[in-house]
């Protein structure tokens, strides 16, 4: 008998039909005989309904008093899955009972709009396991110690099933979504993307934070840093699917090193679009200056991507850099205003209309060349590198946006990565 913590996202709670289909398959592993643990999503486009009237009323602040109060209008979204789930639960013949974060309590930082999991109390819920019911905790919420309720971050529903199932010392965390595992680029842009059956856990990191949307990056941080075992699945295949053919499927996050010897170079590919370049022209190349230009971006509270500082000539050098999208005017303004003028830098320029592209494997780690081959293969398709970053298990490239889907199509099938014929 083991116990197991099923997450549900926000399309699989996405009708009163699919919460109930929902209820049937938690039902069904309760009735095989495991202690469960449900954390869901709030239904598909609520977080968003919510975050929109608070928009009507007024636009968004940064203070503290404006973000407390978006927390507690967003975390509503999840008790009313939870509420309803137990409710169909409980109309299947299943005792099961629901939770909000601060009921059990889920406590974290004051951190609103995207706190961070101090502890989670595991008694009440180990009483209700004992007592043969299901429990149901809300996703993305928890407390902090002055009892305010704070959210975790937009997709942080992952994050709360994988800290539970830490919390709990759970057997597997399943991740039942809306795609049935994660693939070795988006099937939406390389059509001959295929499944993983596995995925290492460093893997899944650098393909969660280089732009692979199927996890939030922390609760694979949070995986690794507790070793819970994970796995992301479909909500879509027939709730009465046989449970150890369920078990079997989608992506497993492991952990062990030991891979198959066939070991692909290449695991996966990556891209995002969500960032922006800036460059500081003509900077007087001597100590300091890149902290005096980073320096004033990280005291803004922007975070800096891929970096490079040219060679120097006749004194002066060109130092560029990558910022979340978001961040791009912000940034410039900031450069342009007060760090160029005092450094005696020659121009600020940017350019939003670019993107990255990553390959991701930790074959890398034992074979050489491979990034020259992603060179190469971008050479081939005319493709203009503008910026690289590796470390020991990716290669990064900004390119222009343009090109994004034909690197990937291209990369994914030079490392062959593409579906084997049937
Ligand atoms: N409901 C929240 C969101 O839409 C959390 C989640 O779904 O994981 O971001
Ligand atoms: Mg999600």
């Amino acid at each position: 008998m083991a116990l197991i913590v099923h997450k549900y996202g926000g399309t699989s709670m996405g009708s009163t039909e699919r919460i109930a289909q929902v209820a049937k398959r938690v039902a069904k592993w309760a009735r095989a005989g495991h202690r469960m643990v449900v954390v869901p999503s709030a239904m598909s486009g609520e977080t968003n309904r919510l975050l929109g009237l608070a928009k009507e009323l007024a636009p968004a602040r940064q203070t503290p008093e404006y973000l407390r109060e978006l927390d507690m209008l967003a975390s509503t979204g999840e008790q009313v899955s939870v509420g309803l789930l137990a409710i169909a639960l409980q109309a299947e013949g299943q005792p099961a009972v629901s939770y909000a974060g601060w009921q059990v309590p889920i406590r974290t930082s004051s951190a609103y709009t995207k706190a961070r999991i101090d502890s989670i109390d595991d008694q009440r819920v180990r009483a209700d396991l004992d007592a043969g019911k299901v429990v149901i905790i809300t996703g993305f919420q928890g407390v902090d110690e002055d009892d305010n309720i704070t959210t975790l971050g937009r997709g942080g529903s992952d994050t709360s099933a994988v800290a539970v199932a830490a919390a709990l010392k759970a057997d597997e965390c399943l991740i039942f979504t809306d795609v049935d595992g994660v693939y070795t680029t988006d099937p939406r842009v390389v059509p001959e993307a295929r499944r993983m059956a596995r995925i290492s856990f460093e893997e899944m990191l650098e393909m969660a934070s280089l732009g692979s949307k199927v996890l939030q990056i922390r609760s694979v941080e949070f995986a690794g840093k507790y070793k819970v075992p994970m796995r992301v699945l479909s909500s879509f295949t027939p709730w009465d699917i046989d449970i150890a053919e369920e078990a079997q499927s989608g992506t497993l996050i492991t952990f062990e090193e030991d891979e198959p010897m066939e070991q692909a170079v290449v695991s996966g590919i990556a891209f995002n679009r969500d960032e922006a370049k800036i460059s500081v022209l003509g900077v007087p190349d001597r100590p300091g200056i890149a902290y005096q230009i980073l320096g004033a971006v990280a005291d803004a509270n922007i975070e800096v991507d891929v970096i490079i500082q040219n060679l120097s000539k006749d004194g002066k050098t060109d130092f560029s850099f990558t910022v979340n999208r978001n961040d791009y005017a912000r940034a410039v303004d900031l450069l342009k205003d007060r760090v160029a003028p005092a450094l005696g830098a020659a121009e600020v320029v940017g350019d939003t209309r670019i993107c990255k592209v990553s390959i991701v494997g930790i074959g890398m780690r034992s074979h050489v060349g491979v990034a020259a081959r992603m060179f190469r293969v971008l050479s081939e398709e005319g493709i203009n590198i503008q910026m690289i970053s590796t470390s020991e298990i990716k290669t990064s490239v900004v390119i222009d946006e343009k090109y994004m889907e034909l690197a990937v199509r291209a990369l994914h099938r030079a490392f062959d990565l593409d579906q084997p014929a049937a």
